[in-house]
């Protein structure tokens, strides 16, 4: 996957087509993320799923460096 400069896995995530809705139930702007998936989730159902890596997006941009 290529990442611009300044771009984080996050923002790559949301620019994917469909990404801006739940991935599940298709609620409008969910909170979390997974990045071995590169999907969004709500947070009901990031809870459904949460055997999965996810991170919430609203944390501070810990991943920038990555
Ligand atoms: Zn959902």
């Amino acid at each position: 996957m290529f990442f611009a400069r300044g771009e984080t896995i996050l923002q790559r995530i949301q620019c994917l087509p469909g990404n801006e809705q739940c991935c599940d139930c298709g609620q409008a702007d969910p909170r979390w993320a997974s990045i071995n998936l590169g999907i969004l989730l709500c947070i009901e159902c990031s809870g459904i799923h949460s055997f999965l890596l996810w991170i919430q997006y609203s944390l501070p941009d810990m991943l920038k460096d990555i």
